[in-house]
């Protein structure tokens, strides 16, 4: 399939997505995930007018960052070691994938030394697959007042994962609990600023994402394929 049916076939099952639960088209924003495609087919992604890229180990998103970060934003994904802070922060537009002290106060360091504010999502593993990155709920709430006093970081929302291959069912109590933490902590909690975004939905349930409040969706292999790399 060619990028441009794919784009086409993504933007239509994401507006009926939209229509299905009253949400306007406008209020997601998607991820083109690079990590399986070249940097060829990545500078035709982003000519097509996909210009939020999503990379989750910095050494594959190398090369695409050098050709395209004039033109595009960065979002790193992965999960991220302390070692490779001082390649991300500076370099990436966000961070999905903050799910511990010792990385915020790595990152808080970094950006200091850059005199950036850096924008974070929160990682949590609402699903308590163990194979998932991220805290549980409860373990985050402790990181996010933690969090509070790093004042480089601005936490813009929550990130998740559902597990792999999930029931639909699954999946959504997931993506719903999400939702619902972040609309619990901005009641409950004495936050700096609101956590107005969550990002959740990949290539096989994005659609169940959106119709649970996703406010950015990370799409691979259904929006921009595969390449032999
Ligand atoms: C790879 C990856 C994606 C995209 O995966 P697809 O299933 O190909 O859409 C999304 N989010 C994260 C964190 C990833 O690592």
């Amino acid at each position: 399939m060619s990028l441009q049916s794919r784009m086409a076939h993504v933007e239509s099952r994401l507006a009926e997505a939209c229509l299905r639960s009253g949400r306007s088209r406008d209020t997601v924003k998607v991820i083109a995930v690079t990590k399986y495609i070249s940097v060829e087919t990545a500078q035709a992604a982003v000519g097509a007018g996909l210009t939020e890229l999503g990379e989750n180990r910095w050494p594959d998103a190398k090369g695409k960052w050098d050709a395209l970060h004039g033109q595009a934003a960065f979002h790193y994904i992965g999960s991220l070691q302390t070692n490779k802070v001082k390649d991300v922060v500076g370099r990436f537009a966000y961070i999905h994938s903050l799910d511990r002290l010792s990385l915020a106060e790595s990152i808080q360091k970094q950006a200091e030394k850059l005199g950036i504010i850096v924008p974070c999502f929160m990682q949590v593993n609402v699903s308590g697959e163990e194979s998932k990155h991220g805290q549980s709920p409860e373990e985050a709430r402790s990181l996010l007042r933690q969090i509070q006093s790093c004042d480089r970081i601005r936490l813009t929302g929550l990130m998740t994962m559902a597990p792999f291959e999930a029931e639909p069912e699954l999946t959504r109590a997931v993506f719903r609990d999400l939702r619902l933490l972040r609309d619990e902590w901005n009641r409950t909690e004495s936050l700096r600023a609101p956590l107005t975004e969550l990002s959740m939905g990949m290539s096989g349930d994005f659609e169940i994402a959106v119709e649970e409040g996703a406010t950015w969706i990370r799409l691979g292999t259904v929006l921009v394929g595969k390449d032999d790399i």
